[in-house]
């Protein structure tokens, strides 16, 4: 009895983590899309950190280098779950 609610408890967690990482995903890739479309010199959102800043060329995004690996380390998920692979060995 107890094992039944607990495992059900543990697969909820599961499920909510889940559910947060899908959201978060699709709102960084809809800001970086927000950022893309914006045009050279208007003001943009970083779309990890949300620093807002005046966009210098058609492929600008981010604010600076790291924000660029944050956000490809966590908008794909195969390369998000390498990311946690690496995570131990580095
Ligand atoms: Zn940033």
């Amino acid at each position: 009895m107890g094992d039944t609610s607990e495992a059900q408890y543990l697969a909820e967690i599961g499920e909510h983590e889940r559910e947060m990482e899908r959201t978060q995903r699709a709102g960084i890739k809809h800001a970086y899309a927000k950022a893309k479309a914006a045009k050279t010199g208007e003001q943009i959102a970083c779309p990890a950190c949300g620093k807002a800043q005046r966009k210098r060329s058609y492929q600008h995004a981010f604010c600076g280098q790291r924000c660029k690996d944050w956000y490809w380390n966590r908008a794909d998920e195969t390369r998000m779950q390498r990311a946690i692979a690496y995570s131990g060995g580095a």
